[in-house]
């Protein structure tokens, strides 16, 4: 019967994070019915490896498969096809028998994505083509936002300074926790709100329980908060009273005593 109950409890966590009507929770489908699509020239560099061989079975359409995840990613990061979305008209997307998972290059109006068949393979090994198809639109929802994000102004670039870095790396894994992109389990306390990734992500997406519309308002405070900050920003979006450090450590606070229930 725990079992059961813990089982009833972790299908309705994933829901909650994960479902479709979820993600396009502020917008309606009738605002994205002029979105701009942007063609795929995808190309499988990795003939011969194992890893396309998995790839060519569970994805046989992958450009109907991407278009599908531009649209979530889209829609998570704006309200409607008529916001001042990067106007990306071409994306590259490659297979490739190389080391690493996956990565973005270029910008509008074109980008460039590679994806590592050696990644398939370690996926497949892992847990099956189940594991193939999580790992791969989660990775694929991290790449697509950056190329559909904006980006902080007034403080440097991407190399050059941490806050901006912190900002494009944690709202990628934002747009993929977002979706359901991780397992919840990934989800831990500690580190800090500028850490990136997974760390700066999930806090980003649980700041969605303060304000259905974070992100996408998030996202646009990099049009009306120059320089751009975390702080400022969270203060734009959800008012002077809150801080960056409080919210963090209003989050932290929630784990823990979430481990422990
Ligand atoms: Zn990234």
């Amino acid at each position: 019967m725990k079992k059961i109950i813990l089982f009833a409890i972790t299908a309705l966590l994933l829901t909650s994070c994960g479902s479709k009507s979820d993600v396009v929770s502020g917008t309606k489908k009738s605002a994205w019915k002029k979105f701009n699509y942007p063609q795929i020239n995808f190309v499988n560099k990795a003939d011969g490896t194992n890893g396309w061989e998995v790839y060519n079975r569970i994805i046989p359409n992958p450009d109907e498969y991407i278009q599908k995840n531009i649209l979530e990613v889209v829609q998570t990061l704006y309200w409607s096809s008529a916001d001042s979305i990067p106007n990306i008209q071409k994306i590259n997307y490659t297979i490739e028998d190389v080391d690493g998972i996956s990565a973005k290059g270029g910008g509008v109006p074109e980008i460039s994505i590679f994806y590592s068949s050696r990644w398939v393979e370690k996926s497949v090994k892992g847990g099956g083509d189940d594991k193939v198809l999580f790992e791969t639109r989660g990775v694929l929802l991290h790449e697509l936002t950056h190329g559909y994000q904006l980006e902080p102004q007034g403080v440097g670039n991407y190399g050059s300074n941490k806050t901006f870095w912190a900002f494009i790396e944690g709202m990628a894994d934002a747009v993929r926790a977002h979706n359901g992109g991780f397992p919840m389990t990934n989800r831990k306390p500690g580190g800090n709100w500028m850490d990136g990734y997974q760390t700066t992500g999930f806090f980003l997406q649980w700041l969605t329980t303060k304000d259905a519309d974070f992100l996408r308002k998030f996202n646009k405070s990099t049009l009306e908060v120059i320089p751009w900050s975390f702080d400022g920003a969270i203060k734009h979006v959800l008012g002077k009273e809150y801080s960056i450090d409080g919210l963090w450590n209003e989050y932290q606070s929630f784990l823990t005593s979430n481990k422990k229930s």
